[in-house]
């Protein structure tokens, strides 16, 4: 079966830099002003906020990528206040629907929700109230599920669309439109019937997960026209991130940190499986640590007692599953632990994102095993992933859509893997070229563990690996993503290329002596300087890769024009220092060669076809 990928056309304009809408001329802006301090009790607008503010009041659909903590709700929920009519917000959990709703009610801002699991009288009421004709309601929440199953809500949301009552739609959390994001919700995929039914409604999507991908997606699934879209930097400059090896003391060592770092103060402590939770609590426990778990087996009731308590600082510590954290609101959250490996750098990073929130100095600590990673996979493909219990019943409908959500699922986990495994780069650097945002590392001062640890550079002409690079890129048909370019230059592919005679063979393992993340470091930079450049696909099945093409034009400089491409490295490094055997790996070791990745075997689609390649010609 051939997997013929097509590429998509998603209008959108870029509207961060766009001086129109930080204009403070709009006939609505004395209003915003004045209802963002007595209302919402903010002294000023904090970056986008009022651009965003002004395009959706402008009537123009608006994409907002901000990161976790960057205050997206005031974006919705200040236009809601002033502009006529009933806003819809469609927004993920229930949880955290409530939340919100508790804080707008608190602001005296009527607001109300439906979900499936409320009394049936309950929502007649509320149903009734939309009905009327001075319906109270500033804002309306529902869940994706709503949207999906109630014709009701859809007949009712009509009616107010016929009395110029419905003033705009909201989709927070939209990430979870994408396969390729990292809470995929199916639920979120139908919700373009909105704007199928309501094409003159305004539609404001929200989200801190900003790849490229799951921005096409997202525009896509949406159906939204000339959306404009709001990015802005993702990186936290009061976080600080370091990634530490794993060893049987890890239990240990996260005790040890949290006393000498953030004794008595609030954290989270992100585990892979419920029984880890549950073990890591008891021991911090054990250490005299206040804690507790959190894990999709609690029920709702056991679950909400525990965030009460977190709120109310009675306990400091939460040991969860990704399950906790989705829209928690906790300010003072000093340090966010991974006592295993997270499974995307987008899921990463807005884990992270919940320290540090009132924008003081904030931990962030992951601790790292190469065996972790088998488990992950593993989990990975049995589909068992707690966060996401929606993976396992998508597998059971749709097995080819299944096949392609695990690809995605571990592309994602190969990125986090060479994340960990990096330590020359800026920690930041790598989080935010993953969000396609340019981050000049000298900006971190030292709030990473590699830019802290590695002091002095030398610089090193990389020339030639880069052309190598370019080469294979090229003799490998343009086809195929960065990850799996890297595994074939630094060799994993051997067995299967050893038995060819091509003249691929010559750049099979050609990167083999280099040290982990040297040639990562530059395929990275080749992209970065736009010698290669990084496409999204999009496959008839709905799934999105991304995939490494050649720049023909500055790739001429390169080979002809005498360019060269000098990188910094750390001059003490272990890292820098090329000739490192990778033979003989053995699991559960930490050393730079032990956790290379050509050593992991990766059975995807693209390295069969690479397969193929090498024997046809
Ligand atoms: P996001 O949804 O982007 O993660 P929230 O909308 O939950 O972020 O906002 C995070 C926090 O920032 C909230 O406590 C909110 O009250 C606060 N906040 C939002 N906008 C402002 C502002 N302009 N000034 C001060 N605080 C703000
Ligand atoms: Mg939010
Ligand atoms: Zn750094």
């Amino acid at each position: 079966e051939a997997f013929i990928p097509k590429i998509i056309e998603v209008n959108y304009i870029e509207g961060s830099g766009d001086k129109r809408w930080s204009s403070l001329d709009f006939p609505w802006t004395k209003k915003l002003e004045v209802n963002n301090k007595k209302v919402f009790g903010n002294h000023s607008f904090r970056p986008n906020q009022r651009e965003v503010i002004n395009a959706t009041m402008s009537g123009c659909d608006v994409f907002v990528l901000m990161p976790t903590g960057g205050g997206k709700s005031l974006t919705y929920q200040l236009p809601a206040l002033v502009c006529p009519g009933i806003t819809l917000v469609i927004s993920p959990l229930v949880s955290l629907i409530q939340d919100q709703i508790m804080h707008l009610l608190q602001a005296n801002i009527p607001a109300s929700y439906l979900s499936a699991n409320m009394e049936w009288t309950e929502q007649q009421e509320i149903l009734r109230e939309l009905n009327s004709d001075y319906c109270k309601y500033k804002l309306l929440y529902v869940t994706p599920e709503k949207v999906a199953r109630s014709d009701a809500l859809l007949r009712h949301l009509e009616s107010l669309h016929v009395r110029d009552l419905l003033a705009r739609i909201v989709i927070d959390e939209a990430h979870c439109v994408s396969q390729w994001g990292h809470d995929f919700r199916p639920d979120y995929q139908g919700l373009g019937v909105l704007k199928q039914k309501f094409p003159t409604t305004p539609v404001l999507a929200l989200t801190a997960t900003a790849t490229a991908s799951v921005k096409e997606d997202v525009v896509q699934a949406l159906g939204l026209v000339n959306c404009i879209v709001f990015r802005q930097s993702f990186n936290r400059p009061n976080l600080w991130y370091s990634v530490v090896p794993k060893t049987k003391k890890c239990l240990e060592d996260i005790d040890k940190f949290i006393r000498e770092n953030h004794f008595d103060e609030c954290g989270i402590i992100y585990c892979l499986s419920r029984m880890d939770c549950e073990k890591v609590s008891e021991k911090l426990q054990e250490c005299g640590h206040k804690s507790a778990f959190y894990h999709g087996s609690m029920d709702p009731a056991q679950r909400a007692f525990v965030q009460k308590q977190w709120s109310k600082d009675e306990i400091n510590i939460i040991c969860a599953t990704v399950a906790f954290g989705m829209g928690i609101n906790k300010p003072d959250v000093r340090f966010v632990i991974h006592h295993s490996l997270p499974k995307s750098i987008e899921g990463y990073h807005q884990e992270c994102g919940r320290a540090g929130r009132d924008g003081l100095r904030s931990s962030c600590v992951l601790y790292y095993s190469y065996s972790d990673y088998i488990r992950v996979k593993h989990m990975l493909s049995q589909g068992a992933m707690e966060q996401n219990p929606m993976i396992s019943g998508y597998n059971r409908s749709n097995m080819s859509n299944s096949g392609r959500l695990l690809e995605t699922n571990t592309e994602n986990l190969l990125r986090m893997v060479s994340y960990c495994e990096n330590d020359v780069d800026c920690r930041r650097l790598l989080q935010l070229v993953h969000f396609g945002e340019k981050f000049d590392s000298s900006t971190c001062q030292k709030t990473c563990d590699n830019c802290l640890k590695n002091t002095s550079f030398i610089e090193k002409d990389v020339t030639e690996i880069a052309k190598q690079l370019v080469e294979l890129v090229k003799l490998t048909g343009q086809k195929f993503s960065s990850s799996h370019i890297l595994e074939v230059f630094r060799g994993s592919l051997s067995q299967m290329v050893k038995k060819h005679r091509h003249e691929t063979i010559r750049l099979h393992s050609a990167g083999k002596h280099l040290a982990k993340g040297e040639a990562s470091r530059v395929l990275h930079h080749l992209v970065f300087e736009d010698f290669l450049t990084e496409e999204v696909k999009k496959s008839d099945y709905g799934s999105t890769s991304s995939i490494l093409k050649v720049n023909e034009p500055k790739v001429r400089n390169l080979f002809f024009g005498g360019q060269k491409i000098i990188l910094r490295f750390p001059s003490s490094g272990k890292a820098s220092k090329p000739g490192k055997s990778d033979a003989n790996p053995a699991k559960g070791s930490l050393t730079s060669a032990k956790l290379n990745l050509p050593q992991v075997d990766i059975p995807t689609q693209p390295q069969t076809e690479v397969d193929l390649d090498f024997s046809a010609k």
